[in-house]
Formats: structure tokens, sequence, C-alpha cells
């Protein structure tokens, strides 16, 4: 199967309840019980994006692994960026991407370091020889149950890898993007309805959106565009380091088809979003939510 075979979305991909599992840190796809689909076989590329040179992070599991498979199909070269202790995550989507015949740079740091921001952006133009998309799917959250047991350096945290990365990579991208290049941000469907229990990142996700709506205004002059996905419920290993093992076996049961998102899902709205075919959309979101996103 493919993900251009119609299916029944409700029995497409597998449904809870999953096996009880928790992660620490920030988490390894191959530790995820079932494994995500990422794509690896069931995304079929169709010459989306031919010659297409994009930076993506968060590239090692989940959604952003997803979209950099996706983009690879499509015929982009990809530099995949995640955090150096998630290396093994990121060799596999290498090996992957390298036996499509495309080129897979990789380049872990850490986000939250501006100076390794801008080296980031720097290092990718140059291996990759240009810079047609970036693609922002990093992300950071953490459950707070009460706000006056929060530290600063949780909530720094939160905003620096969400926030300020965006504007440093950002800041240091646009300069060397030419017309008709483009960036995908992500937010979440938690920008309009916060968990009570994770306030500050359901803040950088609405600021997400609102940055880069405002962002495809200022940069319209310069023939770039750039446009937010919205996702809903994920299989990815940002949930089981995230929440109790027992909620994991739950996940998504409570959604109107009854299961997440596999990140499969999510690879072609970023295809579409970062590619050439979305010429006219800018300063949009695309929801990929199972029917539980908020229409705007
Ligand atoms: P994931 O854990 O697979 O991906 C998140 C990635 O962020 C990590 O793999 C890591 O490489 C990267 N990251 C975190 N901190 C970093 C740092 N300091 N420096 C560099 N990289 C860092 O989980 P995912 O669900 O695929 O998340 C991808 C994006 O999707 C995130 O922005 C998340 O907020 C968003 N999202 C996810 C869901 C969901 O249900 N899974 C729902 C809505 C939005
Ligand atoms: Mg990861």
């Amino acid at each position: 199967m493919s993900q251009l075979d119609k299916q029944d979305p409700r029995t497409q991909h597998p449904r809870p309840p999953f096996p009880e599992q928790t992660q620490t840190g920030s988490g390894l796809a191959s530790a995820m019980d079932p494994a995500p689909d990422h794509g690896e076989r069931s995304y079929r590329g169709t010459g989306r994006m031919p010659g297409y040179r994009v930076l993506v992070t968060g590239a090692d599991s989940g959604i952003g692994r997803a979209a950099a498979i996706a983009m690879a199909k499509e015929g982009a070269d990809v530099a995949l960026n995640a955090l150096p202790e998630e290396q093994d995550d990121l060799e596999e989507v290498r090996d992957v991407i390298g036996a499509l015949g495309r080129r897979a740079v990789l380049l872990p740091g850490d986000l939250t370091d501006e100076a390794f921001c801008a080296d980031l952006v720097r290092d990718a133009v140059s291996t990759l020889g240009g810079l047609d998309a970036l693609v922002l799917v990093a992300g950071h959250q953490q459950v707070h149950e009460d706000v006056t047991e929060q530290t600063t350096e949780s909530f720094d945290r939160t905003l620096k890898v969400n926030l300020y990365s965006l504007f440093w990579l950002v800041r240091a991208a646009v300069p060397r993007m030419a017309p008709g290049s483009a960036i995908v941000t992500t937010s979440s469907v938690s920008a309009h309805e916060p968990q009570a229990r994770m306030i500050d990142y359901a803040a950088t996700k609405s600021a997400i959106t609102t940055y880069t709506n405002g962002l495809a205004r200022q940069l319209a002059s310069r023939g770039i565009r750039a446009n937010t996905v919205v996702p809903g419920p994920v299989w990815t290993p940002l949930q089981p380091t995230s929440y109790p093992g027992d909620e994991i076996a739950h996940y998504g049961e409570g959604t109107p088809f009854g299961r997440p998102a596999q990140p499969v899902e999510l690879g072609s709205a970023y295809v579409y979003l970062a590619g050439p075919e979305s010429s006219y959309t800018s300063g949009s979101t695309l929801t990929v939510a199972g029917a539980t996103g908020v229409a705007l």
C-alpha cells in the first residue's frame, strides 16, 4: 500500500490500544511499538521537488523524518538536523535517502545555541550548493501540571527550541534564498486548544503561526513564501517522552478517526508547501489533524 491508494482513514494505520511505553530524553523512533510509518516504504514520490535543496530540522524522527523522506522521494537533496544524541535515528534516515540515490547530509547540533543555528544554515548551503526550502519541524514539549512548579530553565528551553531557533534560522537563511524558495514551519492544534498542562508549548505554537504569517508578508517582496503545517496527534517519540505509559496506550483513541496520524500522513503537506506547486500559497496554515483542528 502507498499513500496514493484510496483507503479508509479510520483503519488505514494502527489504532489504539497500543502497548504501554515511556521514553526519556528526546526519545528514539526505533523504541516505539508499533514502529512509526515515516514513508520509508509507503510514500511514493512523483517528481514534485526536482533538484530541490532543503534543510530539515527534527529530521531524525517523527514528522521531520517523514518530511525529509517524502521530499527526497520527490527528487530533493536534504540536509538533516537533530540533537546529537539522536544520531542513530538520523543515520537511519540518511541510509533510506542514500538508497534512493539522493544526497542526505547530517548536520546534528542543538538549536538552542544561536551560533550553531547560523553555522547550520551556512553548512547546509555550502554542502547542498544552495537552499530552496527551509523546513522547520524540531520542537520541544514538557508537561507541567502546575505553573507554580515550573522553572525558568524549563520555560526557557521551550521558547528557545520552538521560537528563538525559528528566528535565528530564518535570519541566517533568508539572505541565501533566491526568489521561488520557501519556508515551512510547524505549529500544532494546541495553538488553538491549549492543554492545561502544556501552556508554554501551546503559546509557542500559536506564536509560530503568527510569526510565519507575518514573515510571509515581509518576504513577499523577495519572492520567498512562508507557511505553517498544523498537525494533530501523531505517533512520534515526542509523545512517550511527555506522557505516562498508560496514556500512550490510548493515544489518539478519542479523536474522530479513533487513532493518531502516522508521520507519513504529514509528508505530502510539507512537500506541497516547500515545493513549486504552492506558488501562490503564502501566509497560510495547512491543518493535518483528523478532524480535530479548528477551522481558521
Ligand atoms: P519528534 O520527537 O520525532 O521530533 C521532534 C524533534 O525535535 C526531535 O527529533 C529532535 O531532533 C528535535 N529537537 C528537539 N529539541 C531540539 C534541540 N534543542 N535542537 C535540535 N533539535 C531538537 O516528534 P514530532 O512529533 O515529530 O515533532 C515534530 C514537530 O511536530 C514538533 O514541532 C512538534 O511540536 C510538532 N507537533 C507534533 C505533534 C504530535 O502529536 N506528535 C502534534 C502537533 C505538533
Ligand atoms: Mg527524535
